[in-house]
């Protein structure tokens, strides 16, 4: 894994270079479509892949797309090398080395512990795409039906409007006709 700062990253919406050090470190807006978006959460620092749903993991490559500042716990997007709260260092590997050898055989269990939570978060996310999915269709549905009513309605209107004129001439016409027989 390379060390180096992330200067510049390419848009998910019109891929135009974005400089990263000319914006605040986790939201950026494009200055070339003026779309926004966030860092942690979303971007591969790797493979620059967005994910539009919030995720712990590159869905492309697999690398983590935040971490966790060793100092006060702020979740960072894994491109910043400097904690956005307290402006630490924080890197990743010194972490992990840091941690394995002061708790050696525990990595094992941690990494699992990790795997197993990223698939809870996963479900989680999948679970509530799903919902939302749902949640259009039945309100794609609602609004078709909305639509057959009122398109009814409209007909019923038209249909009473002409009955009535219709009638009306009748009615007119038959006026008119007993008017003349009575005077000629
Ligand atoms: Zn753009
Ligand atoms: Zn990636
Ligand atoms: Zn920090």
């Amino acid at each position: 894994m390379s060390d180096e700062i992330i200067a510049e990253l390419l848009c998910p919406n019109c891929t135009n270079v974005i400089e990263l050090a000319a914006q605040h470190p986790d939201k950026i807006q494009c200055p070339t479509c003026e779309h926004q978006f966030l860092l942690t959460d979303h971007m591969c620092p790797v493979c620059f892949t967005y994910h539009a749903e919030k995720t712990v993991v590159c869905h492309a490559c697999g690398k983590a797309l935040n971490r966790l500042c060793r100092h006060c716990h702020t979740t960072n997007w894994s491109g910043d090398e400097i904690c956005q709260n307290c402006g630490q260092h924080i890197d990743l590997i010194t972490q992990i080395s840091d941690y394995t050898q002061a708790r050696p055989g525990s990595r094992l269990h941690e990494d699992s512990e990790t795997i197993r939570k990223i698939k809870e978060q996963e479900q989680k996310a999948s679970e509530e795409r799903m919902a939302e999915l749902l949640e259009i269709e039945k309100q794609r549905r609602e609004e078709i039906y909305r639509r057959m009513a009122a398109q009814q309605k409209r007909e019923r209107q038209l249909l009473l409007g002409t009955v009535f004129v219709i009638g009306l001439l009748l009615l007119t016409a038959v006026a008119y006709i007993l008017f003349t027989s009575i005077n000629p």
